[in-house]
């Protein structure tokens, strides 16, 4: 297989198989099992070239660094840990929230962002 494609497979594997959004940092250590002395400037490259591509999204939160995930999973939020500074995967949605919406407005998108400690920083 060419280098380069071996490296977007790598990447696009790690990201596919995380239960959660990762950081380039996550994904260039853990994708070093199936692409051994892949670099970080490579992953960033090939973040973005698998972004433009539809195959992963980004998950910006306010001051962190840009994770990404993969983009077949629909509508989910996200819970960030402020003990570990994880993010996890929250798979529920409030929904009804037309109903703080102001009258006359409409709702066309919402993003909803969980701050705690995760279970296993409680120790649970
Ligand atoms: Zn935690
Ligand atoms: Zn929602």
């Amino acid at each position: 297989m060419e280098r380069r494609t071996r490296q977007r497979d790598a990447v696009q594997r790690v990201i596919d198989e995380a239960s959660d959004p990762l950081t380039p940092q996550d994904i260039h250590d853990a994708a070093q099992t199936h692409a051994p002395g892949l670099g970080i400037a490579t992953v960033y490259r090939t973040l973005k070239l698998l972004e433009g591509g539809g195959e992963i999204v980004a998950v910006e939160l306010p001051g962190e660094p840009a994770r990404y995930e993969s983009a077949g999973l629909g509508h989910h939020h996200h819970f960030h840990c402020r003990q570990c500074g994880r993010v996890f995967d929250v798979a529920d949605c409030p929904k009804q929230l037309e109903r703080i919406t102001p009258p006359g407005f409409r709702l066309e998108r919402h993003e909803v962002l969980l701050y705690g400690v995760c279970a296993g920083c409680l120790g649970g």
